[in-house]
């Protein structure tokens, strides 16, 4: 028969209740015990609902309460002294290195924490040294989970990363130098002891993960994959599923060979479906193939149809004995349950299937592949319903939408006049210093505000009220910018509670859920808007505030909006048509807006897109090229409908741009503003080599931390940068928002920063 399987159960439960826990006992409200029996509730939990699915192979050690890369830090004891120095209680040396520890005389920062492949989670980076040495903990999570379910009368396969991933991940500590994949022969040992004691327990199975396959891996990354795989099953450990997910791996097959002793493979057919075939080519005689066609990284009932068929061509293949139907990944990145939805329209919701519903998926289809389509008739009619009333609903078809979309033009992409013409143009217009001061967007979202909008949220108070209290905020702002001698202004942002939330919510296409949280890292989870149909923009959606900005302030007032990769990156995407094309319904909206503000005085306006980076596939080539393409055309098509005298600013929250400079140039964008303070200015470098006419605000202090930079400092800043930059090119601005801070270091340290850019004005 063909087995079901999910590869991960999201972690924070129904409503949130590990965050809650953590939260709880990271302020002392919760005792350690209390939460270690929270953590357990849940896992068992979570287990049940997918025993009840009727899910054949059932994950553990897939609970984690920060991060499941540091789990295995912690499990490997790869600890650096900093943190096992202070002799803390484990789960507060874990906590320590995930999140940082201030309490008595211990004061560390957390290790670092990057976003896992090419999603919006966050793992903790494995951090080695030059003498590292590996310990297996003495009463291992993975086993310990594994037992505990097996007492509840469930028997799980564990989840682990593979010894390769784990390494490759990581890196070395600062002021180390060691080559993480060089410690492989040193970690290997731990893992044999490990995989031993699970067999000790009873288990037959282990996942292990090894997703950097789908990356283009250097030789010597590949090479660690083979002796890794023969040292550990010449020992006597459970049988392995090797997977792996967000891409394809027909790339690194030349390192298959390394799993010949290998039980199963598991691969993401949902994201590239068309690697089935010659993934069945390389399997051993007796290999499993694990088909991941229910996604784990989007919120669509899968289209059992298709998922059927894919499925069945392996089983044509193999046989039914030696397929498994899985999520495509863990389901860390969907949200718990559809049933806590009751505000969504119903038709939109009979399309949504979140962890809960999955796990029912996998086992309906499984069940529909071995005993043939009768046995499931009931559940494929209704799935092909749903299937069928999306493709033709009036939500996914809006003939407006698509009209204006075949009518776009290559003209509509570009700007009327070259940099130059429009620079003079604007440098009459606007009438701006050299060295010119502004900030990315928003001030401190105080108290205050979030009061007032939770008050407008609940119909506490009337949309008038609310934006009275808008308008005395947006006063308030301009008459702080006026006080400080900034040279183009903002108005504030008091009215966005989320960048991309507040245009989805101004935005036909797009809808909302009431508990759609993700883990993102930690306790924190994130919300995003789902895209579930053409998006269109029924009426402007920043201008009334732009304007009245404007009209109570006598410099330069910028319009802020949010980018549509960042819209796009930021929410649920549909998964029925290209990204590309939503992304270009997002830029006509925006495009439409962004005509608005000019007509309606703004002459200045920021289009943000601190997203575009992190949709840049895994892979380079041309996959890469055509996202880089379309990504930059959607840009362009939001921003080229404007004068010349208007200037056009973007903004991104980083600065390494090497790798795809050609893509940030081809935005055309007039000022560019960059997070910048925390690296090397040497990264600017790339502007001087590569000749970038136009502007550029490189942040000349950190925005993420309450400390005050001194007027020298920033003048250091910037002179490090006149390195790279003309003078006349360069704009003096902080790295990002400012809705984090509170007034009184924002202040401080915008006067610093405006009297640094004075100093080099008077100077040139
Ligand atoms: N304009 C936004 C702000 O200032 C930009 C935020 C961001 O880049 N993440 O808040
Ligand atoms: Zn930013």
């Amino acid at each position: 028969m063909v087995s079901s399987s999910i590869l991960g159960f999201p972690r924070m439960g129904r409503l949130r209740d590990l965050k809650k826990a953590n939260e709880a006992y990271w302020a002392d409200k919760l005792s350690q015990q209390e939460l270690l029996d929270e953590g357990k509730r849940l896992r068992l939990e979570h287990w049940k609902i997918q025993k009840d699915a009727g899910v054949d192979i059932i994950p553990s050690n897939d609970f984690a309460f920060y991060d499941h890369v540091l789990d295995h830090i912690q499990m490997f004891n790869a600890i650096p002294e900093r943190y096992s120095q202070h002799k803390l209680d484990p789960i507060d040396e874990y906590f320590a290195m995930g999140r940082g520890h201030q309490k008595g005389d211990v004061d560390v920062p957390s290790l670092e924490m990057v976003k896992w492949f090419d999603s919006n989670y966050h793992y903790v980076k494995p951090t080695l040294q030059d003498n590292q040495t590996f310990k297996l903990a003495s009463d291992p999570k993975p086993i310990r989970e594994f037992l505990e379910a097996k007492e509840a009368g469930i028997t799980t396969r564990p989840v682990i990363v593979g010894p390769v991933s784990f390494l490759a991940l990581g890196k070395a500590d600062r002021g180390q130098s060691v080559d993480p994949i060089s410690l492989l022969d040193k970690l290997l040992p731990v893992y044999v002891e490990l995989l031993e004691g699970l067999k000790k327990a009873g288990a037959e199975t282990v996942q292990i993960d090894e997703p950097i396959l789908v990356f283009d891996l250097p030789q010597k990354i590949k090479d660690a994959f083979k002796p890794a795989y023969e040292k550990l099953s010449s020992s006597n450990i459970p049988q392995l599923v090797l997977a792996t997910y967000f891409g394809d791996i027909v790339h690194n097959f030349d390192v298959i060979p390394a799993f010949s002793q290998l039980y199963a493979l598991h691969v993401d057919l949902v994201r590239h479906p068309e690697q089935l075939e010659s993934v069945i080519g390389q399997l051993g005689d007796k290999q499993t193939l694990s088909c991941g066609v229910v996604d784990g990284r989007n919120i669509w009932k899968t289209n059992f149809k298709k998922a059927i068929e894919l499925v069945e061509t392996a089983v044509q293949k193999l046989g039914k004995e030696r397929v498994i139907v899985a999520t495509s990944s863990s389901l860390l990145h969907v949200p718990h349950t559809l049933d806590s939805e009751k505000k969504l329209p119903e038709e939109v919701k009979d399309w949504f299937s979140f962890a809960v519903q999955k796990a029912s998926e996998v086992t309906i289809i499984a069940k529909a592949v071995t005993e043939g389509p009768a046995s499931a008739r009931e559940q494929l009619e209704a799935n092909a319903k749903s299937m069928e009333a999306r493709a033709s609903s009036k939500r996914t078809n809006v003939p407006e939408v698509k009209e204006r979309q075949s009518k776009v033009t290559d003209d509509m992409h570009n700007r009327k006049s070259p940099f130059p013409e429009r620079y003079s143009q604007q440098k009459e217009h606007l009438n701006l210093p050299i060295f010119p001061t502004t900030t990315i967007g928003s001030f401190p979202q105080t108290k205050e505000i979030r009061i007032q909008r939770n008050k407008f949220t609940k119909g506490e108070i009337t949309a008038e009220e609310y934006e009275k209290f808008i308008e005395q905020e947006i006063q308030e702002v301009v008459k702080i910018q006026d006080e400080l001698n900034l040279d183009v202004y903002v108005h504030g942002e008091p009215e966005r509670n989320d960048m991309v939330q507040y245009f989805g919510e101004r935005l036909d296409g797009y809808d909302f859920t009431t508990h759609g949280w993700v883990q993102s890292y930690g306790s924190r989870c994130v919300r995003p808007p789902i895209i579930v149909g053409d998006i269109s923009r029924p009426a402007p959606m920043t201008v009334k505030e732009s304007k009245y900005a404007a009209s109570i302030s006598n410099k330069p007032m910028k319009g802020m909006l949010t980018g549509p990769i960042t819209c796009l990156r930021w929410s649920f995407p549909r998964d029925d048509v290209h990204q590309s094309v939503q992304a270009q319904q997002l830029a006509l909206a925006l495009r439409d807006e962004v005509i608005d503000l000019e007509a309606a005085g703004i002459y200045v306006i920021q289009v943000d897109e601190p997203a575009l980076r992190e949709g840049l596939p895994l892979r380079s080539g041309r996959e890469r090229e055509n996202y880089l393409s379309w990504a930059v055309d959607s840009f362009k098509l939001s921003t080229a409908g404007v004068k010349d005298s208007t200037q056009i600013h973007s903004h991104f929250c980083y600065s390494e741009f090497q790798d795809f400079f050609h893509a940030i140039a081809a935005l055309d964008a007039d000022v560019l503003s960059i997070e910048n303070s925390k690296s090397d200015a040497k990264l600017l470098k790339v502007f001087v080599e590569e000749s970038y006419p136009r502007h550029i605000g490189p942040g000349v202090y950190d925005i993420h931390s309450p400390r005050v930079p001194s007027e020298q400092e920033i003048k250091d800043r910037i002179e490090e940068m006149l390195q790279y930059l003309k003078p006349d090119q360069l704009w003096v601005n902080p790295d990002c928002g400012l809705k984090t801070r509170q007034w009184k270091e924002t202040k401080a340290a915008l006067t610093n920063m405006v009297n640094a850019a004075i100093f080099y004005r008077e100077k040139y």
